[in-house]
C-alpha cells in the first residue's frame, strides 16, 4: 500500500480532448515546479477520459511527470462480445494506476448498483488497478437518513469482494455536494470519514484501516482544501471542475495545512 501520503485527484469527467489533455498537464507540471512545489509530499493523480489516456501517459513517461494517470470507470469483464466496454486489462496494459468506480455519475446516470459497483472492484483488483471507490448520500438521503447511513452501506458491499491486504482508495462525496459549489463543512465530511474507517477496519482490519486513504470530494477549491486535509481521517481530495484550471489545480496540490 502507499500509506496515507496525502492524494489529490483530478476527476476531468467527460471534458479535454487529447491535445487539451496534453496541455493541461504540461502547464500542470510547469506551474507546480515554478512553485517549486516538492513532488514526494502529495501524490497527484489526473483520471482523463478513456480517449486521452494514451497521450497523457506517454506525456507523463517522457517528462517524467510526478503523476498517477487513472481512468473514469471500467467493465465488470476481462474481455469479450462488450460493445463500447473497457477492460482493466487494457488499462493497466496503457499504464494506469487506478480506478474510479461508483462515482454518482455512474450511479445516477448508468444505473449502477452496489452489485456492479462490487464487481468493478473486483475487477480493478484483479488487473492490479487501486479502484476509488466512491460512496455518498444525495441530498434525499440525507434528509431521510442522515449523512453516513447510505456511504457506509455503499461502501459495506463494496468491500465484499476486497481481500484484507489489497490497496484501496475511498472517496466520500456527498452527492448534493458535488458541482453545487457547496461543499460539506470540513466537520461533517470527517465525522463520515471516520465512519467509513471503521468499515475498512470491520471488513479488512486494522492494518488496512490505519493504511488506507479516503479523500473527500464535493465542490473542494483551493479557498477550502487546507480545511478538509486538517481533519484526522481525510487522506485528500476527489476534485472535478477545480482540476480543470491549471491555476486553481496547482493551488489545491499546493494546500497548506
Ligand atoms: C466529482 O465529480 O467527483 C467532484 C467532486 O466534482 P466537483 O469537484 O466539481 O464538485
Amino acid at each position: 500500500r502507499a500509506g496515507r501520503t496525502p492524494l489529490i485527484a483530478g476527476n476531468w469527467k467527460m471534458n479535454l480532448d487529447h491535445l487539451q489533455a496534453v496541455a493541461l498537464v504540461q502547464k500542470l507540471h510547469w506551474s507546480l515546479k515554478d512553485a517549486e512545489h516538492a513532488a514526494d509530499s502529495v501524490d497527484v493523480t489526473v483520471f482523463p477520459p478513456f480517449t486521452d489516456l494514451r497521450s497523457v501517459q506517454t506525456l507523463v513517461d517522457a517528462d517524467e511527470i510526478p503523476f498517477g494517470v487513472g481512468a473514469q470507470d471500467l467493465s465488470v469483464h476481462d474481455s469479450g462480445a462488450y460493445t463500447g466496454e473497457i477492460s482493466g486489462a487494457f488499462l493497466a496494459k496503457l499504464g494506469c494506476s487506478s480506478v474510479i468506480i461508483g462515482h454518482s455519475e455512474r450511479r445516477e446516470y448508468h444505473a449502477e448498483d452496489d452489485d456492479v459497483v462490487a464487481a468493478k472492484t473486483r475487477a480493478a483488483l484483479t488487473h492490479g488497478l487501486v479502484p476509488v471507490i466512491c460512496v455518498g448520500e444525495t441530498a434525499e438521503d440525507l434528509e431521510k437518513h442522515g449523512a453516513s447511513a447510505v456511504p457506509i452501506a455503499q461502501l459495506e458491499k463494496a468491500l465484499e469482494p476486497v481481500a484484507s491486504n489489497a490497496e484501496i482508495v475511498v472517496a466520500y462525496e456527498p452527492v448534493w455536494a458535488i458541482g453545487s459549489g457547496q461543499a460539506a463543512t470540513p466537520e461533517q465530511a470527517q465525522d463520515v470519514c471516520a465512519k467509513l474507517r471503521d468499515v475498512i477496519r470491520e471488513k479488512m482490519g486494522d492494518e488496512a484501516a490505519a493504511s488506507t486513504r479516503i479523500l473527500y470530494g464535493g465542490s473542494v477549491k483551493s479557498t477550502n482544501i487546507a480545511t478538509f486535509m486538517r481533519e484526522p481521517d481525510i487522506d485528500g481530495a476527489l476534485v472535478g471542475g477545480g482540476s480543470l484550471k491549471v491555476d486553481e489545480f496547482s493551488s489545491i496540490i499546493r494546500f497548506q495545512k
